[in-house]
């Protein structure tokens, strides 16, 4: 990330949420993005991930210059390259468990995606759940096959916005235990922005941000 900055433009009004943010994440890392409320998190994943467009500076995934790619470009690279989970989950409603884990993998026309889409769904502990839509599941399910899918493009990197939010002490040490699984087992680099401490004291660096900069850059 080259001295990036974001400013929101709505309706003849200038909102500027992240100034001159620089980094650089080494593959196969784990980094907690912090900070206050509206300090701008989510904002930069999204530019992070290629989900949004930084209105100046640059942000570099696998040596490749996400800013001077088009659409059609940036959705290549965010299908084979990159995992996300929303903070809201952002299942598929009128689509199974099932059905929403196979959908990257569709997207990629791949082999064997029923098959595939179980075997990730057993990874998460919901097999029984394959066949409920969203609206039948719990918010720690929801988020468990959110995981699923993320994991099913086998992504380099893995953004994640508030993975535990809101999940009970035990959902949320499973959810974690996922996360650190697939960095270790596939060196998934893990970029998780989250309020939760315990779970931000497990990567090993933390990026605090303070009203659109970084406030602090620390090494656990
Ligand atoms: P939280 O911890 O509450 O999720 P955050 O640190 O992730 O907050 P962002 O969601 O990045 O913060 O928002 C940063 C600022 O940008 C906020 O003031 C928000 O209102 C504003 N903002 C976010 N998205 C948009 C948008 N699409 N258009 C206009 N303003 C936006």
């Amino acid at each position: 990330v080259q001295n990036v900055s974001k400013t929101y433009k709505s309706a003849g009004t200038a909102l500027r949420v992240l100034s001159n943010i620089d980094f650089s994440i080494p593959r196969g890392s784990t980094v907690a993005i912090t900070g206050p409320s509206g300090s701008g998190k989510t904002t930069l994943l999204g530019l992070c991930a290629g989900l949004d467009r930084a209105s100046a500076g640059s942000v570099i995934l696998n040596k490749v210059k996400l800013d001077q790619l088009n659409e059609n470009e940036l959705a290549a690279i965010r299908n084979n390259h990159v995992g996300f989970i929303f903070q809201n989950f952002q299942l598929m409603p009128t689509l199974t468990a099932l059905e929403n884990v196979m959908v990257p993998m569709e997207l990629r026309r791949e082999k064997n995606v029923t098959q595939r889409a179980m075997e990730l769904l057993a990874k998460v502990g919901l097999s029984d759940r394959a066949q409920h839509y969203p609206i039948q599941l719990s918010g720690g399910e929801q988020q468990r096959v959110s995981l699923a899918r993320a994991f099913s493009n086998k992504p380099d990197i893995l953004f994640a916005d508030e993975p535990t939010g809101n999940l009970d002490g035990e959902t949320s040490e499973k959810i974690q235990q996922l996360l650190f699984e697939l960095n270790r087992e596939a060196g998934t680099t893990l970029i998780i922005v989250t309020h939760d401490l315990e779970l931000a004291a497990h990567t090993s660096r933390i990026i605090k941000l303070k009203a659109g900069t970084i406030q602090s850059d620390l090494y656990v």
